[in-house]
């Protein structure tokens, strides 16, 4: 995966660039703040700065991370970022394999003279604009990479505890803490690495998993109690949010996260889905087990992709006609 060739060329580029800069997609998670982090304190810690630029914020679950503070979005810091990747010699490209997945940043990558090194677990990378691509879709994570990647440097030695925080947050969310298939004994190898070289664990899954705000539990034991559905042919399950129940709750970003994990652990359940009502448009979330897939599902219906057990999507229009057209194409998926 991480060819000589392709190390050697990519250290030269980091050695030699005077402006680099850390993209990841948007609607950021654990997995694209923790990986663009640790790959920034990485570089860091080799004496060389880098700028992290984001589409949009990130959810307030992740905000206890050093290091969030100086992460430019596009949304908050337009002009700087667009400065920025005009002016870049090196971009990577995190936990995206599409330069669509950057919304409005996508035309300046693209734009940019820079040279591009996506590193990603995401299927069907789109290379086409990369120069250099690190692809692995059975890695549990883009922050698993980072290690495997930082390793093959054989740079081991630069992972500090500035590296190591988001490097397992990022495992941690993508696996689902260790839960998911994708995880595997190098995952756990990884983390005992980081564990001996001093990483408190514990203290992670407290800042991010046990720092909830009483609307966001009200907003999911409601969505759970009164807006969980399980179609007839009861394998499938899907939960809906408007944007005035959404208000109800005092909605943050990232209040939702993980609802519709909810939804796919009822028992007997194979594929679940989370309906999330926009300013126009519905935001949609999937999920699936065992031989259910929903990547497929997400792109040929809803504009997305993702992996096979969590994907997402959107649909432009009502939220009903969101779940009606999914209730309707779910059957040919499902088995
Ligand atoms: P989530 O449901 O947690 O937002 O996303 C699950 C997975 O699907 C993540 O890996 C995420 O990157 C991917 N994903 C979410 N929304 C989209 C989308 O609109 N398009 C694509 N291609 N992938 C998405
Ligand atoms: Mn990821």
């Amino acid at each position: 995966m991480f060819v000589k060739k392709d190390l050697i060329q990519v250290q030269d580029w980091i050695n030699n660039s005077k402006n680099i800069i850390i993209t990841a997609h948007k609607s950021p998670d654990g997995d694209s703040i923790g990986s663009s982090l640790a790959l920034h304190y990485f570089l860091k810690n080799l004496g060389i700065e880098s700028t992290v630029c984001h589409p949009d914020k990130m959810p307030y679950f992740l905000s206890w991370i050093e290091g969030t503070n100086d992460i430019l979005t596009y949304e908050q810091n337009k002009e700087e970022v667009i400065d920025k990747m005009a002016s870049a010699d090196l971009i990577f490209c995190l936990d995206y394999n599409t330069p669509f997945r950057i919304g409005k940043m996508t035309q300046h990558l693209l734009d940019s003279t820079a040279k591009k090194v996506m590193i990603d677990h995401h299927q069907d990378p789109n290379t086409e604009f990369v120069d250099i691509l690190f692809s692995d879709p059975k890695n549990s994570s883009t922050c698993q990479l980072i290690y495997e990647f930082i390793e093959s440097l054989g740079q081991l030695e630069h992972i500090d505890n500035l590296v190591a925080v988001p490097m397992y947050t990022g495992i941690m969310t993508d696996t689902g803490s260790f839960r998911f298939p994708s995880t595997t004994a190098k995952t756990h190898n990884i983390v005992g690495h980081l564990i001996n070289n001093g990483l408190n664990t514990s203290a992670i899954h407290e800042n991010t998993f046990d720092t909830n705000s009483l609307s966001k539990l009200k907003l999911n034991g409601y969505a759970i109690s009164e807006k969980l559905v399980i179609m007839p042919n009861e394998k499938v399950a899907y939960i809906s949010l408007s944007s005035q129940e959404l208000k109800d709750f005092n909605y943050t970003k990232g209040d939702t996260e993980g609802l519709v994990n909810r939804a796919l652990g009822v028992n007997g359940i194979k594929m679940a889905a989370f309906f999330k009502e926009d300013d126009g448009y519905v935001k949609i979330s999937f999920r699936g087990k065992g031989e259910n897939h929903v990547n497929l599902l997400a792109n040929e219906n809803f504009e997305g992709g993702g992996h096979i057990y969590a994907a997402g999507g959107k649909f432009d229009g009502k939220l009903e006609d969101a779940i009606a057209k999914y209730v309707t194409v779910v059957e040919k998926y499902v088995k």
